[in-house]
């Protein structure tokens, strides 16, 4: 018991020299979290949930948003707060179960085995030493980014988008086997766009898209289609667009490992942080954002608030010599491969061709090891709407026809608490998909 508490004192002293980043579990508090499964049977159900949501004193963070009746939401609530939820769920007919019991052991697991800052610059020179198959915080993922580009240098060009609002680099890698080329007079090399955390939480994103970052690299030359994919397309990678909030989640702050947004500061409000996937110039403010700083789906007060989305849209309208054909935003969880619009559940006017190349990718991805992905536009799999989505501005604001969101593993067991062995899975899996979708895109070039 000794130990323990020593080592959380360390733990607390580790904190204070390194607000930012902390590495570590929260601990020192007793509060407890739990995930639970709520099913809304009814329309007022529905409304009960939306109440809860906007409801400041249940503190209740949820990890998948209300639709409609019969479509169960996942919310994670604290101890202390657990008996308030209680009271306002036995007024309708929901039906309840504990999803995860002890959200901190979950945590726990996934921050196991990541370095210490200290460690970090030995760490990060080696990038042989990089292990895909564990969580990273942001300063391993920003060496990442710099090693992966010097080791594979002839291939690879290291982009800087600009800053987060908390004054953190975000990193692009550009995979191009046409470096060299003459673009004085060339024609436009198609190119294809991959981020992944835009939402704090979602682990998985980032950790999935540095795998893949890395297998496309090695596979090159000896892979066939990887090698088409790479001989066709430059492709572009973000591997966490939202640092400042990612870096957020691995601190103890309370509730800390739920947490969605940016980091920005709200005028007028003590809430922090915009949804960067509500924030982008399309369909603005309209129904599926919240205007409220409180609400973790807060759209901002004007388009590009929020310097991260700023950043990523000014990176995806001014590279030079290239013609982005591809979009693909992953974010987690639902195992979900996603078509525009998010805005409205009407359907694109290439829906058809998009529905085709999601239909391929996801049957390549389940190839692998028999996960099974869900096609279909964004607002109608996920029954609800969203607006200012970054795949809605690819598509219609960037004429990006092949624009997708995808959500990746897992179906709910586990949630955004993904334990890090499914990290090599997810991403070989993903990789399957995500070649076979170059694939389908450069079969529709002209
Ligand atoms: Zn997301």
């Amino acid at each position: 018991m000794a130990g323990l508490t020593h080592m959380l004192l360390l733990v607390g002293v580790i904190g204070a020299l390194l607000p930012l980043d902390v590495v570590g579990a929260p601990s020192g508090t007793s509060e407890r979290y739990q995930v639970l499964t709520v099913t809304p049977q009814t329309e007022d159900d529905v409304q009960t949930l939306h109440l809860i949501k906007t409801n400041p004193n249940l503190e209740v963070s949820f990890w998948t948003y209300p639709g409609a009746a019969g479509q169960a939401v996942d919310l994670m609530v604290s101890s202390s707060r657990l008996k308030q939820l209680q009271k306002h769920l036995e007024k309708g007919n929901f039906t309840t179960e504990v999803k995860i019991e002890n959200v901190e052991e979950l945590a726990r697991q996934q921050m196991a085995g990541s370095s210490r800052p200290s460690e970090i610059a030995s760490l990060g020179l080696q990038p042989t030493g990089f292990d895909y198959g564990k969580y990273h915080t942001y300063q391993e993922i920003f060496y990442w980014t710099r090693n992966i580009t010097d080791a594979y240098r002839k291939m690879t060009r290291l982009h800087h988008l600009g800053m987060t609002f908390e004054g953190r680099w975000i990193h692009g890698i550009q995979i191009s086997t046409a470096l060299q080329r003459d673009t004085s007079n060339a024609a436009l090399r198609p190119a294809l766009y991959f981020q992944a955390g835009m939402h704090a939480r979602e682990w998985i994103g980032p950790a999935t898209i540095m795998f893949m970052t890395a297998s496309l690299l090695d596979q090159y030359g000896t892979d066939k289609d990887v090698t088409t994919l790479l001989d066709t397309f430059d492709v572009f990678i973000v591997p966490l667009v939202n640092a400042d909030g990612y870096a957020y989640t691995w601190t103890s702050e309370p509730n800390a490992r739920a947490w969605r947004k940016t980091r920005t500061n709200n005028t007028g409000s003590d809430c922090v942080g915009v949804d960067p996937n509500r924030n982008f110039a399309v369909k603005f403010a309209d129904e599926g954002a919240s205007q409220d700083p409180c609400s973790d789906q807060y759209c901002g007060p004007f388009p590009f608030f929020a310097v991260e989305v700023y950043n990523v849209a000014q990176f995806l309208v001014s590279q030079p010599g290239v013609s982005i054909k591809g979009f693909i935003d992953f974010h987690s969880y639902s195992q979900l491969w996603m078509t525009p619009y998010g805005y409205t559940k009407e359907l694109p006017p290439d829906y058809k061709a998009q529905l085709e190349g999601c239909n391929e990718s996801i049957a390549s991805l389940k190839a692998v090891y028999g996960t099974e992905y869900q096609c279909g536009s964004i607002a109608n799999v996920i029954n609800y709407l969203s607006s200012g989505s970054s795949a809605d501005f690819t598509y219609i604001k960037l004429n990006i026809t092949y624009s997708y969101g995808v959500e990746l593993r897992d179906a709910g067991k586990y949630g955004f608490l993904l334990p890090p062995d499914q990290i090599i899975p997810s991403g070989t899996e993903t990789l399957a998909g995500l070649v076979t979708y170059g694939l389908f895109v450069k079969g529709k070039l002209p």
